[in-house]
């Protein structure tokens, strides 16, 4: 990756004006993890809290994808890239609107290019619309594989939507432990944990 080119991007970010979510933002939330992750999580947008930290999911949504990251011994430090459609909070959480992800997005397309990962991991249906289809349903399309740019693409729930809707749980742990098979088949055939048989 070229670092330059990377911290360029990342002080566009900061002080990007592109949509009215600049005029309510606290901080951006340009994403977090390895330049060389081999999987790229991606969710809505920041929270209350992710917008004062300027980093993504580290309010409850976030404790919980961290637990599910470290069932599947995966690492954000390792591992993991996580960002998300729109790097500025939607105030008092609304779904981000149609403009706003338009310009935002380049940012994100730039993000994975540069990371290049090989997997893919969609959280929640504004990330699957957002990425994939603007008519994808993430109640149809969730726990199945998606071929995209030469990616593959695993849809699952928002851990929000988990923590509103705890049934759903087992299906998510079911989506990650699909994403953690892929990575053993085709990025770390050693790769291990013990929450999951191989
Ligand atoms: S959400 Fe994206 S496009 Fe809008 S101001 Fe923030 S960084 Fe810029």
């Amino acid at each position: 990756m070229d670092v330059f080119e990377w911290a360029d991007i990342e002080m566009q970010v900061l002080e990007c004006t592109k949509c009215v979510l600049s005029q309510t933002r606290n901080k951006p939330v340009f994403g977090q993890g390895p330049p060389d992750a081999n999987i790229f999580i991606i969710g809505e947008g920041p929270g209350a809290e992710e917008d004062k930290k300027g980093l993504p999911f580290v309010g409850r949504s976030g404790q919980l994808l961290d637990k599910i990251l470290e069932a599947c011994n995966f690492t954000r430090e390792k591992h993991v890239f996580i960002g998300n459609i729109v790097k500025c909070r939607p105030p008092g959480n609304r779904t981000p609107r149609p403009e706003e992800k338009e310009a935002c997005l380049p940012y994100l397309m730039k993000q994975i290019d540069m990371i290049n990962p090989p997997i893919i991991i969609l959280l929640g249906g504004t990330a699957l619309k957002g990425l994939i289809d603007p008519d994808a349903k993430i109640t149809q399309l969730r726990g199945n594989w998606i071929e995209w740019n030469n990616r593959i693409v695993m849809p699952t729930y928002h851990p929000s939507a988990l923590l509103r809707t705890p049934a759903r749980k087992t299906e998510a742990w079911e989506d990650f432990k699909k994403v953690f098979h892929k990575y053993r088949e085709i990025v770390d055939a050693s790769h291990t944990s013990p929450h999951i048989s191989v």
